[in-house]
């Protein structure tokens, strides 16, 4: 009994010196869902165990105080279409990067675009294949866990599957074998693959349901509705999930219909589609940067120049998208374009008509319950985790303040903090 009440107090006075606290006040909170003023925000360790008014809120004992001027306080922001493999396709195309460039030095770039990713206020993303780099995600993550490099909290696709003959890199000469930017499988042995990446890290599966394979390089759906219906299930009894990227409205039509979680993409949807998506529980991952990037590296000058009908069939499906009440999230496919500029998609829907403070949610709230992360992340809720961002700035009315970063922290962890 007494040695009972003797190490009861050695672990309360260990604890209490290992305590880190932190009193954050701003201009505006975003909480995930609203913006606040005249709120604060206690984080011990790494949660958040307040957030109120300043009146109910006070500043606790021996806690650093962390205020900016002009600033909001946001949960730290969920990318949710990165390939951390990838890089600019202006800088070095695709199938250079996935032909010619070893899985190692691939990763050794990837590490920089981790750190990039996290500096910019993302603190956690999906990443949607490795196009080629193998399992070099799985390697990455478990880095950034076990606190080798910094980046975001990582939940990753590895390989990714497509059906035969659909996927690039394509018209090379047809006697030899070219590696491809995803596992090849069709039929029965679609089971044995989907295993065989659940165990090799896989964090959910990631399918093309469509590839611009069909006559006239249109996007036409590349698996049958039962082959998806087969690919869904066996992941579903791992206990994750499918994720489709679909641009046709077939393809989606299928994926959502097979079960899939999210659709990437989308550049076909209408609001016939949008309703079936809605009605599914499917959340909708636009990528409207990878579409006006790579349209702009092909020599469009925006701006100066109209838009081309790729980005004005974009813009369509986007509204039509809103129009059709589907969950909207936040993914670009960075990696298109730099890593570090996440932001750029948000930019875009606001661009394209949505509003900034649905902007904020789509990367928060609406990514974190896409990805089943909502009780930890996406949000400063109290026993949530302590995941934030601090910008210069009031990006619900200006969306760009996003890329004003003053100040992050991931798991109560400080990783940036400029004066
Ligand atoms: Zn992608």
């Amino acid at each position: 009994m007494r040695w009972l009440f003797l190490f009861t107090i050695i672990s309360f006075q260990s604890l209490a010196q290992n305590t880190t606290r932190y009193y954050l006040t701003a201009d505006r909170i975003f909480d995930g869902d609203q913006m606040h003023e005249g709120w604060a925000v206690i984080v011990e360790n790494d949660k958040i165990i307040a957030i109120g008014s300043k009146e109910k809120v006070k500043e606790p004992g021996g806690a650093t105080k962390i205020n900016y001027p002009n600033s909001t306080l946001l949960p730290g922001l969920i990318e949710g279409h990165s390939h951390l493999l990838l890089y600019p396709y202006n800088i070095t195309d695709w199938d250079t990067q996935v032909l010619k460039e070893t899985d190692s030095y691939r990763t050794a770039r990837a590490t920089v675009h981790a750190k990039n990713t996290l500096m910019a206020g993302f603190t956690t993303a999906r990443d949607l294949g490795t196009e080629g780099a193998g399992y070099s995600d799985v390697a990455l993550k478990r880095a950034i866990n076990e606190g080798i490099i910094l980046g975001p909290r990582l939940m990753v696709a590895g390989r990714a599957i497509v059906s035969t003959g659909s996927y690039g890199p394509k018209g090379y000469d047809s006697d030899q074998e070219i590696m491809l930017g995803a596992e090849a499988a069709d039929g029965n042995n679609l089971v044995k693959v989907v295993r065989d990446q659940i165990g090799k890290g896989a964090d959910f599966i990631k399918i093309y349901a469509d590839y611009r394979w069909g006559l006239q390089g249109e996007d036409q759906p590349s698996f049958t509705l039962d082959e998806l219906k087969l690919i869904n299930e066996v992941t579903r009894s791992s206990g994750r999930v499918m994720v489709c990227h679909a641009k046709s409205k077939e393809a989606i039509t299928r994926a959502v219909l097979a079960g899939a979680e999210t659709i990437e993409h989308g550049d076909f949807i209408d609001v016939e589609t949008g309703k079936l998506m809605r009605e599914h529980n499917v959340t909708f991952i636009p990528t409207l940067a990878a579409v006006d990037m790579i349209t702009q590296y092909r020599g469009w000058k925006k701006g100066v120049q109209p838009d081309p009908a790729n980005v004005v069939n974009k813009k369509k499906s986007f509204k039509a998208a809103m129009e059709s009440g589907v969950a909207i999230g936040m993914g670009g496919d960075v990696g298109v374009f730099p890593h570090g500029e996440n932001a750029l998609e948000m930019e875009l829907m606001v661009e394209y008509g949505m509003k900034p403070i649905d902007v904020l949610k789509a990367a928060t709230s609406v990514n974190a319950k896409a990805f089943h992360i909502q009780n930890q992340f996406g949000g400063i809720k109290e026993g949530m985790k302590a995941d934030l961002l601090v910008v210069t700035g009031d990006p619900s009315k200006t969306i760009g303040d996003l890329k004003k970063v003053k100040w992050v922290m991931k798991d109560g962890v400080v990783v940036r903090s400029e004066k």
